[in-house]
């Protein structure tokens, strides 16, 4: 018998915090260290699936035939050369936010999905910019989920929120839903001003800090035009170690539990 999939939400409504970039990363990092690793698309924007290499347009089906007109996840998996599988999306995703919004089970949609797949030792779940339909449905299949922050002045401002969410997940719909803590990203250790920033987030909020915090670097910008996560376009970068650090962290912490 395998050990059962550790399934792990990336949320945070506010855009631009890495969270597909953190999935991409993380996702490339596990399969590396020789984990079978499912990568889900939740996002309209479908910018995981191009990071990955795909072109949305050339897809037939996707992740919204699955969570809205019955078709079998099976048929909608890719494999990709970064050793992951993917669950892609297109645009006609956010159709499926606005159709999911009348539907009984709404919040269930994904958890069935995953029912659905073969076994995977990952599930990362990279979810839109907002605390929507397919947000919460996220939640609601999670064991846990990852907040990758920025550590500006402003940016936890949303994290009350998300905690709201989180809480409401628990109480109505999944609650074992675990929050693994936050994850620095676009970090800059340069200015004190960063770690401070940081530490007041995690004290407020009583939320665990997952390290290291991932580096701000030109090179994850020119990633997803190159279709390959940086881990396998620049193997010795400080940012591509940072995050295998984080997912060898990630393992261990879901060991101890
Ligand atoms: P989100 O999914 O939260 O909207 P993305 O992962 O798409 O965020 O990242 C937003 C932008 O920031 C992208 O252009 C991405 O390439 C860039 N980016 C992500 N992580 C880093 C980093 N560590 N250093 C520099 N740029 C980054
Ligand atoms: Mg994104």
């Amino acid at each position: 018998m395998n050990a059962p999939s550790r399934i792990l939400a990336v949320a945070n409504q506010k855009g631009g915090v890495a969270k597909t970039t953190t999935v991409a990363s993380l996702g490339a990092a596990l399969a590396e260290a020789g984990h079978r690793v499912l990568l889900v698309d939740l996002d309209p924007q479908a910018c995981l699936t191009f990071s990955l290499g795909i072109d949305p347009e050339d897809l037939e089906l996707s992740v919204h035939h699955v969570l809205t007109q019955g078709k079998a996840a099976a048929d909608v998996l890719i494999s990709t050369d970064d050793g992951v599988d993917l669950l892609p999306a297109t645009i006609e995703l956010a159709r499926a936010e606005a159709d999911l919004l009348t539907r009984t089970g709404r919040e269930h949609v994904v958890r069935m999905m995953l029912e659905d797949v073969p076994d995977y030792d990952w599930v990362l779940l990279d979810c839109p910019p907002s605390l929507g339909v397919l947000t919460v449905a996220a939640l609601t299949a999670a064991d846990s989920v990852l907040i990758p922050l920025q550590c500006e002045t402003l940016s936890h401002r949303g994290v009350g929120q998300l905690l709201d969410t989180v809480h409401d997940v628990r109480r109505y719909t999944n609650r074992a839903l675990r929050v693994e803590g936050v994850l620095p990203t676009l970090y800059d250790g340069r200015t004190n001003h960063a770690r401070t920033v940081l530490e007041t987030i995690s004290e407020t909020y009583e939320l665990d800090v997952i390290e290291p915090p991932i580096p701000k670097s030109i090179r994850f910008a020119e990633a997803p035009a190159a279709g390959r996560s940086i881990l396998a376009t620049t193997r010795k970068h400080r940012g591509a170690e940072a995050y295998r650090a984080v997912a060898e962290n990630l393992v261990r912490r879901a060991a101890a539990r």
